[in-house]
């Protein structure tokens, strides 16, 4: 059992998404390491592997043959195409888990969450995490050092196409210190593993108390 709560439960798919730099990864991080209940869902991409990335750790990642295959086995729950690669997600392992009472964390972006919804409403909590101003998303995409001025001009408009789906989500947590963020959307999490259709021990239980 995936869950240490008293009562048996579904799991949750737990979508974490915000333009680049917003501080979406360093949350993803600190959550995976605070909480055991949590993994995430690993997703197959056509882009190609950046230094330090890892198979099958921060993706899958396959040839443009082996996405079209997926797609024609019908394994994804959901796929986007985001700045000209394709991102998927693998649906088996997902489904099991979550009747297993596994939470799962999605990186992923609003075209994914919008699937998501169509398909799986009720186990589906989803955080948009803004940065507090685009000055200091810029300034915090500069001091990264990765990128020319040029990619970090792109990355700004990239930027607010995404901001402009911030409504789509339940909820939004504005990245002004990272470690308050953390808390904010680990109190998300935590309230939501309670909510009454999620517990799907409560009938047995409360039966039981009743006797
Ligand atoms: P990156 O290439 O920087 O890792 O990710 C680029 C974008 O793709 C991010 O916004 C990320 O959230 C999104 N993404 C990653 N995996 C998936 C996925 O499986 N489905 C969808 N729809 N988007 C994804």
């Amino acid at each position: 059992m995936a869950n240490q709560d008293a009562l048996q439960r579904r799991g949750l798919m737990f979508i974490l998404s915000s333009p680049s730099g917003a501080g979406k990864t360093t949350i993803s991080h600190m959550l995976l390491m605070a909480d055991e209940e949590v993994k995430l869902s690993v997703s197959a991409t056509t882009r190609p592997r950046r230094p330090g990335e890892v198979d099958g750790v921060d993706y899958h990642f396959v040839s443009d043959e082996k996405f079209d295959r997926m797609i024609a086995e019908d394994e994804f729950y959901e796929w986007a195409t985001v700045f000209g690669y394709r991102y998927g997600t693998p649906k088996g392992y997902i489904r099991k888990g979550l009747k297993e009472g596994q939470d799962f964390l999605f990186d992923i972006d609003w075209q994914g969450t919008q699937q998501l919804y169509q398909k799986d409403q009720q186990d589906v909590v989803s955080v948009f995490i803004l940065p507090p101003s685009l000055a200091e998303l810029r300034r915090r995409l500069e001091s990264r050092g990765q990128d020319s001025g040029e990619v970090i001009d792109t990355r700004m408009e990239r930027a607010r196409g995404e901001i402009s789906h911030w409504a789509e989500y339940d909820y939004v947590v504005v990245n002004d210190d990272v470690d308050q963020c953390f808390v904010k959307v680990r109190e998300i999490l935590h309230a939501e593993r309670m909510r009454r259709t999620r517990q799907t021990g409560l009938i047995p239980f409360v039966r039981t108390l009743m006797e």
